[in-house]
Parts: C-alpha cells; structure tokens; sequence
C-alpha cells in the first residue's frame, strides 16, 4: 500500500522541524530544506546538495514539495498577469500587479467564497472550501519560481515581487487556520522574507478571528467597509447582518493597538457604486464614522462584472467624494483600476467562467 506523502508546504518552520524530529533526524535539516524550498524553488530532494543519499531516499519515500500547477496565464495590456492555477481538485486564481513602486502578487484564500458580496464576483462562486497551507503559499512559490528563475518568455520585464495581497477569492479570515502558518512562511527569513509592513489580509470583517490574529501574527489589515451605515452594507454585504459596522470597528481599533505592520493606520475599502453609497451625504456618514479610527481610505472604482445591475459611480461623483473626506482632514486615495481587460480586477475573480449563484449560509 502507498503511503501519503507529506505535503511539505504545508509546515511552517515549527512544524517542518516536528517532522524532521518525528523521521529521527535533527531538526536543523527543516533549516536546509527550508532553503532550498523558499530561496531556490527547488522541489526535487535529489537535487538538494547538502542532505545525505540516505535522507533523500527517505524524503523521497516520506514527502513530497507540491504547488498548484499553472494551466492558464493572461496577460493585460497594463502589465498586470491573472494566472489560472489548478490545486488537486479546483482551480484558483493569482494575479500579479506591476507599479511604479512596488509589485504586488494577489493571492486567493478559499476556492469560492461564502459572503455572497452583492457587487462581487467571486460570491457569486458556490464555495467549496478553504484553500490549504500549500495551496496558499504555493500560489506565491509558483510566481516567485518564475520570477526567480526567469522561465517566462512572455513577461518582459522581470521587477521583484516586493508585496503580498491575501485579497483574491474567499474571505482569509474565515480560513484563519491555514492564513496564519502561510503567513509565518511568508514573513520567515528562511521562507520569502517578506517585511510584515508588505504582506495584507483584506477582510470583510470577522471580529474574532481579528482578535486571533492579533495574538499570532502582525501584518497589513485592510477593512471592506463599503459603507457609511448598517442599512447600506446590509444590503451589500450579507456578512454585516451578523458583524456589523461597530463590531468590525471596534475589533479593527483593538487590532491596530498592538501592530507595528499598520504605522497604526487601518487601511479602509470603499468600493464606489452609483446610487448605493456614493452620494454626498454618504461621504459626510462616512467622515463622521471614521473620526476616531486612525486610517487610511481606499476608493475603489467598481468593477464591472457580467449580468449585475450595478454601475460603477461616475468621475465626477468619486472625486466629490474624495474632496468631502479631504476636507475633514482624512488620508484617502482613489485605487487605479487594473486588469480589467483579463477579468482580474478586484472582485473579478471566480476561478472559472461558469457563474453560479448559491444561497448564503455563514
Ligand atoms: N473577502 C475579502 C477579500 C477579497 S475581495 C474582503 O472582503 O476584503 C478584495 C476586495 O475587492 C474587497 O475590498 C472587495 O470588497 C473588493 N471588491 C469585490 N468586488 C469588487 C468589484 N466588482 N469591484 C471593485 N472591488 C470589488
């Protein structure tokens, strides 16, 4: 009978040296292996030149190194790339997004999502289930390898990726369990050696899993709002019928309490739809909401996505919308749109072309 291998992405540093201890080995060796894995995308043991014949030959018997597989790449005349990557079972998405100053890789979280964000495309997915350590982490060795190694002959430009964005498919913190050892990957010198300032969860909001987060780990929180009051994000975002406005606050408040990744500014989402909370009287709402939470506010323009009745808001009414929150002294931004043309904009992303629509149940 075949045994299981063991998935070797899927243990942080604490528990690669478990492993190693638990196979009679040192646990110095989830040291080298760590390496060959994060800083030189190797996945083949017997390629790995500092462990003995007899180490590789149990390795080899024992675990396995496994990413998901790239089975499709678009490319956007921005620059922006959407990788189509198939896990074991389902497909996932990853998006890398050049800028001037820094190049960000969006990675997924779940296969689908559960909230069922009225605006979002990715609710419109039927969840199937979280995304594992691997499959998580995974998305970033597989990009990190070609960027790495340069294997790509249609990308021109090879720029450091230099930031992490958990803001693809699925709600990460309702995959706690699976973002916080990925993350302790992402951050540890012998994996990506990210700078926890470069790495951000995007969240609709989970009180408790924020309180969680906060005793295991420390990075970039950034808060879907989207609105200025319950009544407005019930309508939108199903998920505040059970953690509303105030809750998700107050979590994000405590959070920023002992962060040093956040410069102790929350970063705020305000995805701009016309006629549901982009009127002037919202932008004062949301001045007053915000006045003692220390934060950053992203305009995000919204992305068209097939057969939803919403609009995007015009221009001129984002730019109103910004001036009101600039004149009470407030840091906001407008975010560049990027991607559209190959569907990999915020809130594009399924995973598949096939839409299907499912009943919330959180
Ligand atoms: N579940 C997480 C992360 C995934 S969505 C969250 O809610 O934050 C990433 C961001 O894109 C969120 O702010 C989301 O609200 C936003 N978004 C979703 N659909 C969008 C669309 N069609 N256009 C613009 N932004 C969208």
């Amino acid at each position: 009978m075949q045994i299981k291998k063991i998935n070797l992405l899927n243990l942080n540093k604490k528990n690669l040296k478990k492993f190693f201890l638990s196979i009679g080995e040192t646990a110095f060796r989830a040291n080298q292996v760590m390496k060959w894995i994060y800083h030189d995308y190797c996945n083949d043991f017997n390629k790995m030149t500092n462990i003995s014949k007899k180490l590789k030959k149990k390795l080899n018997s024992l675990a396995e190194i496994y990413a998901p597989k790239i089975i499709n790449t678009l490319y956007s005349s921005d620059g922006t790339i959407k990788w189509i990557m198939q896990t074991k079972s389902q497909k996932t998405e990853t998006i890398y997004i050049p800028e001037k100053k820094r190049n960000t890789l969006c990675i997924s979280s779940q296969i689908g999502c559960i909230l069922k964000c009225t605006f979002c495309a990715s609710g419109q997915q039927k969840f199937q289930r979280n995304l594992t350590i691997s499959e998580i982490i995974g998305q970033i060795w597989r990009i990190k390898k070609i960027f790495h190694k340069k294997i790509e002959k249609n990308i021109k430009h090879y720029r450091k990726i230099t930031n992490i964005v958990i803001m693809g498919i699925g709600e990460p913190l309702l995959n706690i369990k699976n973002i916080i050892p990925a993350i302790n990957i992402m951050l540890d010198d012998l994996g990506f050696g990210i700078s926890k300032r470069k790495i951000t969860i995007s969240t609709s909001g989970i009180p408790s899993a924020i309180e969680k987060l906060s005793h295991k780990t420390d990075v970039v929180l950034a808060l879907s709002l989207h609105a200025p009051t319950d009544k407005i994000r019930n309508k939108i975002m199903p998920i505040n019928k059970k953690y509303n406005i105030n809750s998700c606050l107050s979590s994000i408040y405590n959070y920023l309490k002992t962060s040093k990744a956040n410069k102790g500014k929350i970063t705020i989402e305000y995805v701009m739809l016309q006629n549901i909370n982009d009127n002037i009287q919202h932008a004062h709402q949301l001045a007053k909401l915000l006045k003692k939470i220390p934060c950053k506010i992203n305009l995000i323009p919204w992305n068209q996505i097939p057969g939803s009745y919403y609009q995007c808001s015009s221009n001129i009414q984002i730019n109103n919308f910004f001036n009101i929150l600039k004149k009470y002294n407030l840091i906001v931004t407008i975010r560049k749109t990027r991607g559209n043309d190959i569907h990999a904009s915020c809130g594009q992303l399924t995973g598949k072309n096939k839409k299907i629509i499912h009943k919330l149940n959180i």
